[in-house]
C-alpha cells in the first residue's frame, strides 16, 4: 500500500514534518483542532476539528485508509495523544509520536516546576507582582485565583473578553527569540515567568529572556507519559517511514 499520513498537528513541528513530507512527495493530511481563528498555509492536504473521540479517529484511520499516523500534537495535548494511541490499536495503524524533549535548567536558570496548572496558580499566592503567564487561552481562569497580580499575556488570537482582571495581551504566534522576549519582558517589567515545560526551540525564547534578566520561572510539568513509540525529531520520523535516505538537508 503507498503511503498515506495523517499527522496529528498545531504545533511547529507538526508543519516542519508537513514541509519534509511535500517535499518528498509523500502523501499526508495535518490534522487541526481548529483552536486557532487562522492557521498557517500548509503544503499538504489539511482538515479541521476533533474526530469524536478515539473511537471517531479510529474510524477515520480506516475510512480515510491512513497507513502511518504521526502524533505532532503539543505535548500538553493530552487527551487527543491518548486517543490517538487507542485510535492506533482499535485500527491497527502504526503511530508514532514525534515529542520535543523538555527543557532543563542550565546556568543562571532559575527554576521550580509545579505538577499542574492548578498547583502553578496556588504557588503564585503573595503579594503582587508582575507575572508573564505564558499559558494558552484555555488555562487562564486557574489564575483568577490570584487577582491581585498584574499578567502579561501573548496570544495567538485576540481574546473576546479580559481573560483575567489585570492583563496586558499582546497577540503574536511564535516561533520568538531570546532578544526580542529579553526586551518585552523588560519593557512590561515582568518580575517572574510562568510557562509549560513544552519544550523545543521557538518558545524556549522566554526561557533565554528569564535567564538574561536574572527571573525565576516557574515551569509546569508535563502530562503523564503514554506507552507508544517516540521520536525526537522530524528526521526521525522520516527514518521511521523509511525516507530517511531523503533525508539530506532537513
Ligand atoms: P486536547 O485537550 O488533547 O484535545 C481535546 C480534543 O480536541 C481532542 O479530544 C480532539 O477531539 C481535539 N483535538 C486536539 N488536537 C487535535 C488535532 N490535532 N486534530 C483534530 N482534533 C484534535 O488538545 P488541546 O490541548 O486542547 O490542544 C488542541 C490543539 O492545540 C492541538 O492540535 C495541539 O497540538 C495544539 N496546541 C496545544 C497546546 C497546549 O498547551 N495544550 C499548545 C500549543 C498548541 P476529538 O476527541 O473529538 O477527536
Amino acid at each position: 500500500m503507498s503511503q498515506n499520513l495523517l499527522i496529528l498537528g498545531g504545533t511547529t513541528e507538526a508543519s516542519a514534518l508537513a514541509r519534509a513530507l511535500a517535499d518528498r512527495g509523500v502523501r499526508a493530511t495535518l490534522s487541526y483542532a481548529g483552536r486557532v481563528a487562522a492557521p498557517r498555509a500548509q503544503p499538504v492536504a489539511t482538515r479541521t476539528g476533533g474526530f469524536g473521540g478515539a473511537e471517531g479517529l479510529a474510524a477515520y484511520l480506516r475510512v480515510e485508509r491512513i497507513s502511518h499516523l504521526i502524533d505532532a500534537t503539543h505535548p500538553f495535548a493530552a487527551r487527543i495523544s491518548a486517543n490517538a494511541v487507542a485510535a492506533a490499536r482499535i485500527a491497527g495503524t502504526p503511530l508514532v509520536a514525534l515529542v520535543r524533549p523538555p527543557w532543563t535548567p542550565g546556568p543562571g536558570d532559575r527554576w521550580t516546576s509545579a505538577p499542574d496548572v492548578a498547583a502553578a496558580a496556588m504557588a503564585l499566592a503573595g503579594p503582587p507582582v508582575r507575572v508573564f503567564l505564558a499559558l494558552g487561552r484555555l488555562h487562564l481562569a486557574a489564575f483568577a485565583s490570584q487577582p491581585q497580580h498584574h499578567y502579561l499575556l501573548r496570544l495567538v488570537d485576540p481574546p473576546e473578553a479580559p481573560p483575567l482582571p489585570n492583563v496586558t495581551v499582546i497577540v503574536a504566534r511564535g516561533p520568538f527569540n531570546a532578544a526580542a522576549d529579553t526586551a518585552l519582558l523588560h519593557a512590561h517589567a515582568i518580575e517572574r515567568v510562568v510557562a509549560k515545560n513544552a519544550g523545543g526551540a521557538g518558545a524556549q525564547a522566554k526561557l533565554e529572556a528569564a535567564r538574561a534578566l536574572g527571573l525565576p520561572v516557574m515551569l509546569i510539568d508535563r502530562p503523564r507519559a503514554l506507552v507508544r513509540a517516540e521520536v525526537a525529531t522530524v528526521a526521525d520520523v522520516l527514518g521511521w517511514l523509511g525516507h530517511a535516505q531523503a533525508d539530506r538537508g532537513v
